[in-house]
């Protein structure tokens, strides 16, 4: 758009309009334009993303006034829409307001950011815990604000992009081991001096391929060449082990770990993330991590959310069982259909598609046939492996799951997929 405007406003006479000054920024801008044209030109000028739906995290949405099941939203549990969970939150505006309206260290710490902190500690296993005002300062001010330049951070190769972001920020040396691949991660390891302070990480679901990472492995390694170890448990929290603990719990490996982030943005149906770890390292972070220091406190309306949420997971174990029916069903029904999935357990399941264009139209196809489905392409995965991520909630009806494989047949069979 911008390189349009610019040669349209040029050719007008007598227009004192200068050309633009040629710096990369503005190659930078043109190039993205031209990349951006020819991508919705081959999409027919549908843009499959951040399309506009009322209300977003809810089993059945709308566009354009029609009628949708979701099957991309993170909100597992539907807890984003529980009465209590929303009775709790409004409970909380009416006392506090709506905003903290200072960072923590200032005026922004009120009793509630201090009860969910030691609630989610208790949660986690873990002997404290600090809040941060999203999932991805969570992991970007885990990292950077424990790490510096003299220190070693070993990577999983598809961990997300706020792990990467706080590896970036640290200016740590960085070792990338292939995907949950314990081998490549030992060699790393190998090469890594055994005076100098190293830390794994890994996601514990990763968000994509909805796979789980080798915990128990990776602990091991760390104790062999004495690393410590951070997992980022996004995906993982409210879903994974018997109780919905996490990753952990499903490895019964509670207390194990040195380092547990998670965001409020999934299962938590909210916005916010916190780590969990010792006293000492959680004192550090307080008073050393840029992301945590200089940024507002979160509201307190979402500390009351959260802790709904906490209770309403202890309290109603059949939302995760109805969970755990909804993504067994969904799986093996598509798998029935000759789909091809990644192997996962989770409520991600990635339909590999293969082709980005194809995995366009199928998102787009689903979406004129009432299925909301999100379509993931590179730099998400590599070119071969573009994708539809199916994320399945508990709130899903029967009628709705068999309504949306009807769907994928359909389109499936149109697009020549299966
Ligand atoms: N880690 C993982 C594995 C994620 O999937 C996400 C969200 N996509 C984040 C961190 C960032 O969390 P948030 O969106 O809550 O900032």
């Amino acid at each position: 758009m911008l390189a349009k405007k610019r040669v349209s406003l040029d050719k007008q006479p007598g227009n004192s309009y200068k050309k633009p000054h040629k710096s990369p920024f503005c190659e930078k801008l043109t190039r993205f334009q031209e990349f951006y044209d020819g991508f919705l030109s081959r999409v027919e000028y549908r843009n499959p993303y951040m399309r506009i739906i009322d209300p977003t995290a809810t089993p059945s949405v709308v566009k354009n006034g029609k009628k949708m099941i979701m099957l991309g939203s993170n909100n597992y549990l539907g807890l984003s829409n529980h009465p209590l969970v929303k009775e709790e939150a409004k409970k909380a505006i009416d006392v506090y307001g709506t905003g903290a309206c200072s960072s923590r260290i200032c005026a922004g710490s009120t009793s509630l950011h201090y009860k969910l902190e030691n609630e989610l500690a208790e949660y986690k296993g873990t002997e404290s815990a600090l809040l941060f005002p999203t999932g991805y300062m969570t992991m970007m001010g885990t990292i950077s604000g424990l790490l510096d330049e003299n220190d070693i951070v070993l990577s999983d190769q598809l961990n997300h992009a706020s792990i990467i972001d706080g590896i970036r920020l640290s200016k740590a040396q960085t070792r990338i081991y292939e995907h949950n691949d314990m081998k490549s991660l030992e060699e790393s390891l190998k090469t890594c001096p055994s005076d100098v302070n190293k830390l794994i990480v890994t996601d514990g679901i990763f968000s994509i391929k909805g796979d789980i990472a080798n915990l128990p492995e990776i602990k091991s390694l760390a104790e062999k060449y004495g690393a410590f170890v951070m997992v980022d448990d996004a995906h993982g929290s409210g879903i994974m082990g018997e109780k919905g603990k996490g990753t952990l719990e499903h490895f019964h490996m509670e207390g194990q770990i040195d380092l547990v982030c998670c965001t409020f943005s999934k299962v938590f149906g909210a916005l916010g993330g916190f780590v969990g770890a010792k006293k000492e390292i959680i004192n550090f972070l307080r008073f050393n991590s840029r992301p945590f220091l200089f940024t507002a406190s979160p509201p307190p309306s979402v500390m009351s959310t959260v802790l709904a949420c906490l209770r309403v997971m202890k309290n109603h174990p059949e939302l995760l069982q109805k969970l755990r029916k909804n993504v067994k069903y969904l799986r093996e029904n598509l798998k029935n259909l000759k789909f091809r999935l990644f192997p996962t357990e989770t409520p991600i399941i990635p339909i590999i598609i293969g082709e980005e264009e194809k995995t366009f139209r199928m998102s787009i196809e689903l979406e004129e046939e009432g299925v909301y489905v999100n379509p993931i392409i590179p730099p998400g995965v590599s070119a071969e492996s573009s994708l539809i991520r199916v994320s399945v909630m508990a709130t899903l009806s029967q009628k709705d799951l068999d309504t949306a494989l009807d769907k994928f047949k359909l389109v499936g069979k149109r697009l020549r997929i299966i």
